[in-house]
């Protein structure tokens, strides 16, 4: 047995690490947004695997020790660094809880399949999907992704599919999606056995939004060779500048030529529950798929992401399977079909939805919207300091919650602003104050910053923006 030899001691430790947990959450904005892995700390961890048992208490200590302090920054105020979640106390806790009842959720008849059902009808009626939608949480977007693409492939070329393969495929089948498209989107056709190649890489805009009649002009053209259009995919944000694509066109585009419409909408179909952004993601509700994260503009800590399908028939039959030790029966715990096993990958599934039945109960959807709110003013007010600023330049408009920009060194060409650009996101990352990432923007290497942090405050905007001054500064000394 595993169990505890003494609950009580075992208690009082459990006590002391929510405890310790809290303070955690409470403090975070007293410390470094980020610091790197000390070397002792990576070589202690590398060590061979235990045999013998050690007592609680050292390794919990250990943890404080060596782990909690090290996290990725996702959790601090100023991290700006990836479209990453910051998670909330109430999603922590939930998960505690969710481990302790520790169900498998592919599938039978137990409550937590009944709560996912209940989580994913919430956002099913948000997003405007029809009762009749298929849905499963996913470890996160990528994943929903590649379920799309498999419904639509599925769709496509028919059931037999799932039998032959594509070793016996004719014709060709073709996808479209903008140059801005998330990479997961690439390896869901890699790993569907479509191959990239089958996935049209189209150009975009000046915003970064995919080019319509380029989109048209590359239907017409597959068409031609006898290539088969299957599948539009668009963006509800990208992942780089936060652009959203022209959504009610490309509804309008695959409905006349007959495609798959997904839409990526990892951090930014949330964003629907913001005033200022639901105008832009009209069209989202013809969508035959869309894909989308809580753990990111939701704050449900990792991970926890969600696949919705329009037709829910044709999703449960590209996942369905069978075994003997999956059947099921009318009643009893072996019941209430279909389980979710059936639409997607997994079998064996963590209690994601808890955590998002928490999230969603303590703030309701319409503070949860606030904060997405909040985050696009404070990256339209970074844009609007960083385009009033000397030094700084804004390489693309702010349309959601990213921000792209780059210093301007005084007599320095390009390739060597580039450089420098990018030693300052590193020393931005190694002061602690804040982090930022780096990207590329029109060929030219830039400063990303990125809202989907519950904990930012205005007032961190600012900030921000003068610990990347005096670092350039820092950096500039350093170079004469
Ligand atoms: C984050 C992101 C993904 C990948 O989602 P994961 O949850 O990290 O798997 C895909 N598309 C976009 C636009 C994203 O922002």
């Amino acid at each position: 047995v595993l169990d505890p030899a003494d609950w009580e001691a075992f208690r009082a430790l459990a006590h002391r690490a929510l405890d310790d947990a809290v303070d955690h959450l409470r403090d975070v904005r007293s410390r470094p947004a980020w610091r790197p892995v000390p070397e002792d700390v990576r070589e202690a961890l590398a060590e061979p695997m235990p045999l013998d048992p050690t007592p609680l208490e050292h390794i919990y200590e250990r943890f404080v020790r060596e782990i909690l302090p090290y996290g990725s920054g996702n959790i601090h105020p100023r991290f700006f660094g990836w479209v990453q979640g910051s998670g909330t106390p109430t999603g922590a806790l939930a998960d505690l809880l969710a481990a302790t009842m520790n169900p498998n959720v592919g599938g039978r008849n137990h409550v937590a399949v009944h709560v996912e059902r209940a989580v994913i009808a919430w956002f099913r009626d948000l997003f405007g999907f029809p009762r009749e939608a298929g849905g499963v949480m996913t470890v996160g977007t990528s994943a929903a992704n590649l379920i799309a693409v498999v419904v639509a492939r599925t769709r496509a070329l028919g059931a037999g599919a799932r039998d032959l393969g594509l070793q016996q495929q004719r014709p060709m089948l073709a996808g479209y999606a903008s140059r801005s498209t998330h990479g997961c989107v690439r390896k869901a056709f890699e790993i569907s056995g479509l191959g990239s190649r089958a996935l049209r890489v189209l150009p975009v805009d000046g915003r970064h939004r995919l080019d319509v009649d380029a989109l048209r002009e590359a239907i017409a053209r597959d068409r031609a060779a006898g290539i088969q259009p299957f599948l539009l995919v668009g963006n509800a944000g990208t992942v780089d500048v936060g652009a959203v694509d022209p959504l009610e066109t490309l509804a309008d585009v695959a409905a006349a030529e007959g495609l798959w419409f997904h839409v990526d909408g990892a951090f930014g179909a949330p964003g629907i529950l913001a005033p200022s952004l639901k105008p832009l993601l009209k069209g989202l509700e013809r969508a035959d798929s869309l894909a989308f994260d809580f753990h990111k503009w939701l704050h449900v800590p990792y991970d926890a992401g969600c696949v919705i399908v329009r037709d829910g028939e044709l999703h449960r039959a590209a996942f369905a399977s069978e075994g003997p030790y999956l059947t099921r029966m009318d009643r009893g715990l072996a019941s209430a079909t279909p389980w979710f096993t059936d639409f997607g990958i997994d079998l064996s599934r963590a209690f994601r939805a808890l955590k998002v039945w928490f999230t969603v109960h303590e703030h309701g959807a319409r503070k949860l919207g606030e904060v997405i709110e909040a985050n696009v003013r404070q990256a339209h007010a970074l844009g609007a300091l960083v385009a009033a600023h000397p030094r700084f330049e804004l390489l693309v408009p702010v349309q959601t919650n990213v921000v792209c920009f780059r210093y301007r060194p005084d007599g320095l060409a390009e390739a060597a602003a580039d450089h420098f650009n990018d030693e300052l996101v590193i020393r931005v990352q190694e002061s602690g104050d804040a982090v930022v990432s780096a990207t590329t923007v029109g060929g030219r290497r830039a400063i990303r910053a990125c809202f989907v942090n519950q904990r930012t405050r205005d007032e961190d905007v600012p900030l921000l923006l003068a610990t990347i001054e005096r670092e350039a500064e820092a950096l500039l000394g350093a170079r004469r």
